[in-house]
């Protein structure tokens, strides 16, 4: 059996090994852990007449595909449906072209005792923002989630982190829930497949599976990934050529590991959209001479949201959640991040710091 995925492959399980199926579908099935967890969500979301699914505050288009193709499977059934997010108000401009939009409700319009809560792509509760509430007052909550950080603050929990996206565990369910793929359920997962994997560098086989369904089912790449990767307003070029042109190296970081970082201050950024800021980080990272690369975009007078990234070398590489997990933050092993609170200098200093230490051994 090559695609896991599919509904072909299940329908070659047959009926008599369906109760244990999930098993033997999962690759990244940890006994007793995965396959019992995959089943109980999928019963939980069978179940619920009412679901609010949320993403994390700022949602990027693993949070925001996964929770809107969740959303139009569930609706398909006959579910009462509402897609939220804490933060910002409005769906963010690079992520509006996602088929289903009309499933997001503003906060305030938010049903605060729905049966089932269900976060999609989001580590702890504080990723949830104002929404967090909706742990104590809906009755019951779901995690669905692919950091290894995962704090785990629901009562149920499917957490993967061998999955590479939120959205393949989203595939996964949405197959068991016996809800076809169709062309706006496959968009909103290959959005989120595509910006997660990194353009598939970090995918495994049977994820390219994933979005060769996906693309069959008549997702199309250059469109879903126009808006988000490949857009940008004109002076997203001014800001680049300024922040990058202050970039810093230090190549003697973390005993040789290196690190590439710039600093994104407010007057810089002023008129520009999250989406051009976040971009920063991806070409920063292509420094041959550093491992990890930083980029610490202010957010208020003294606190910058900070993002980190790490080289894979030879298989290997600096965990960078574990050094935003030791500053506050969490994230994935080779992109993760942090809010901090005082001067860009310090932040950098608490990195080079946390590299100093966790190489110190190695
Ligand atoms: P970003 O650099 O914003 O694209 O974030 C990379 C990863 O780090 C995301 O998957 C987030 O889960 C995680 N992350 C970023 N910022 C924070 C934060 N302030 N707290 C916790 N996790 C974060
Ligand atoms: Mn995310
Ligand atoms: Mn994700």
């Amino acid at each position: 059996m090559t695609d896991l995925h599919s509904p072909a492959s299940r329908r070659r399980v047959g009926t008599a090994r369906r109760a244990t199926g999930a098993a033997t579908r999962s690759p990244a099935a940890v006994p007793g852990g995965l396959t019992a967890a995959h089943r109980r969500a999928r019963d939980l979301l069978a179940r619920g007449r009412s679901v609010v699914v949320v993403g994390h505050v700022h949602p990027d288009a693993d949070a925001l595909g996964s929770a809107l193709a969740l959303g139009m499977a569930l609706r398909a059934r006959g579910v009462r449906v509402q897609v939220a997010f804490a933060e910002p108000a409005t769906v963010p401009e690079s992520l509006r072209e996602l088929p289903g939009l009309e499933l997001v409700v503003p906060v305030t319009a938010v049903d605060h005792r729905p049966e089932l809560l269900v976060t999609v792509d989001v580590g702890s509760a504080e990723r949830l923002g104002s929404l967090r509430t909706l742990l104590d007052t809906a009755r019951q909550s779901l995690v669905i989630d692919h950091h290894a950080s995962n704090t785990r603050f629901g009562d149920h929990h499917l957490v993967d982190p061998a999955a590479e996206a939120t959205v393949v565990l989203i595939a996964r369910l949405i197959d068991d829930l016996d809800v076809p793929l169709d062309a706006a359920i496959a968009a909103n997962l290959y959005a989120g497949l595509a910006t997660d994997t990194v353009a598939f560098r970090y995918a495994e086989a049977r994820t390219h599976q994933l979005a060769a369904r996906l693309v069959a089912a008549g997702a199309r790449p250059a469109e879903v990934l126009r808006p988000i990767l490949d857009t940008h307003p004109f002076g997203w070029l001014d800001m680049l050529s300024r922040v990058l042109g202050n970039a810093v190296l230090d190549p003697g970081v973390g005993h040789g590991v290196g690190l590439v970082y710039a600093t994104i201050d407010q007057v810089t950024s002023a008129g520009l959209r999250q989406e051009e800021l976040d971009s920063v980080i991806d070409l920063l990272r292509t420094a041959a001479e550093a491992q990890v690369a930083a980029v610490l975009k202010q957010t208020g007078p003294q606190t910058w949201q900070v993002s980190l990234r790490a080289r894979e070398v030879r298989g290997n590489g600096v965990d960078v959640a574990a050094v935003a997990g030791a500053l506050g933050g969490g994230g994935h092993v080779r992109a993760a991040g942090f809010t901090h609170t005082g001067s860009p200098g310090r932040a950098v200093e608490l990195i080079v710091a946390e590299l100093d230490r966790t190489t110190a051994s190695g």
